[in-house]
């Protein structure tokens, strides 16, 4: 007897068959005696298509509107679920967002959560029905529907399993887990059996796309332990919890490439007090994340500063940092996009030391130069070409045993 969370992304549920396999998983935990609430993503590409015919219209849709329009494909899933689940006998319902009690903040299309009602959906599940969420989707305090950012169904699962304090939380996927690496560029990367929030948090940060950082973050925050598992078979996933001692045995669990960066720099910069100040509000106030930042030694009163941001936040961060750059005579702003972020995670590297050389001496062997460096407690990333991207997710691998378990 225990309340399960299950949450099935776009692929899982991504034509008709496939949300009568959900149909089935979810019918097969309920008669285990659970009380199952799912929560489900829009179908695969529903997302994305939507997106761009609204961008065919217009060039910067409003944010509002988008909200209206993309949390259309979740509510498709919700009562296909539904009536799948009947046509099984199953007692089932759907909720949206707003009904299943989840209120956000007024940010559209990157709302966070502020709370959730739980009590309609726990006397829901206490009828003995399956209730079936909308994920990525809330609504504000005025009832205006809103969206968590993409990926959001993610948070939803958690925010729910937290809300209605799930015994288990499971986010079924097309990939059977977290790996060593992605194993489409890596042949014999494994699966991970058990990772902490801290490598998870890392490695979803640092492109490893299985799940959306800010659902991490969140379960995180409340102590929740998550299950990253396949919904094509029946082969246990990855577990997500708190770290124990143990884990520190393991220096580096995993390496992560992120191709979706780009390379700013800034030159020219007088060397006084406050201007790496006032490039970084600019970016601040664009709304731009920074990741990687060297800020090279000032050769006749002038500095170089290079750092990295998202690909999708280049035209937002040139446009930021070219309007100070004004008032800031013979300073340029020059942008490289071919660049990838590789990172190796691990809670043990806290304990261990050489792990920067055996990274950096990996990729001296196999002639990859390196362009920036950036660490955590846990992580060392480094920008290298983008064509040399797959080439030293290998030799990385490699380089610290990750094949072996
Ligand atoms: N459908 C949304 C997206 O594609 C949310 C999700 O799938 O988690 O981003
Ligand atoms: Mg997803």
């Amino acid at each position: 007897m225990a309340v399960v969370v299950q949450k099935y992304g776009g692929t899982s549920v991504g034509d008709i068959n496939r949300i009568k396999n959900v149909a089935n998983r979810v019918k097969a935990t309920r008669n285990a005696g659970n009380d199952v609430l799912v929560v489900v993503s829009a179908r695969s590409g529903v997302t994305n298509r939507l997106v761009s015919e609204a961008k065919t219209l217009h060039e910067n849709p409003d944010e509002r509107e988008m909200d209206m329009l993309l949390t259309v494909g979740e509510q498709e899933t919700i009562a296909l679920t539904a009536i799948a689940l009947h046509a099984l006998d199953v007692p089932a319902v759907s909720r949206t967002g707003g009904q299943a009690g989840i209120i956000t903040d007024h940010e559209h299309t990157r709302a966070r959560i502020l709370k959730i009602d739980g009590h309609d959906l726990r006397d829901q599940l206490a009828k003995g029905k399956v209730v079936i969420v909308a994920g990525f989707q809330g609504v504000n305090k005025e009832g205006q529907t809103t969206t968590l950012g993409r990926g959001g169904s993610d948070l939803s699962a958690i925010a729910l399993a937290v809300a209605i304090k799930a015994d288990l939380c499971q986010i079924f996927t097309d990939v059977e887990g977290v790996y060593t690496a992605d194993p489409r560029v890596v042949p014999n990367a494994r699966k991970m059996d058990v990772i902490t929030y801290d490598e998870m948090l890392e490695l979803a940060s640092s492109g490893s796309k299985v799940m959306q950082p800010r659902a991490v973050e969140f379960a995180y925050k409340y102590g929740i332990n998550f299950e990253i598992r396949s919904s094509f078979n029946n082969n246990t996933g990855t577990m997500v919890k708190g770290e124990m001692e143990s884990m520190e045995d393991v220096v580096v669990r995993g390496v992560a490439v992120d191709k979706n960066q780009a390379k700013i720099i800034v030159s020219g910069l007088p060397d006084v007090p406050g201007s790496t100040a006032k490039v970084f509000n600019a970016l601040a106030d664009a709304n731009v994340n920074v990741d990687m930042i060297v800020q090279n030694i000032a050769r006749a009163g002038k500095a170089n500063l290079t750092f990295t941001v998202s690909l999708d936040d280049t035209s937002r961060a040139k446009k930021a940092v070219s309007g100070i750059l004004d008032s800031i005579s013979r300073s340029s702003v020059k942008i490289i996009g071919n660049i990838a972020k590789l990172s190796v995670v691990g809670v043990g590297m806290r304990s261990h030391s050489g792990i920067a050389a055996t990274l950096f001496s990996a990729l001296a062997k196999s002639n990859i130069n390196i362009q920036l460096i950036s660490t955590s407690e846990i992580k060392i990333s480094v920008a290298i070409d983008l064509d040399k991207a797959d080439e030293a997710c290998r030799v990385v691998h490699q380089a610290f045993d990750l094949d072996k378990s």
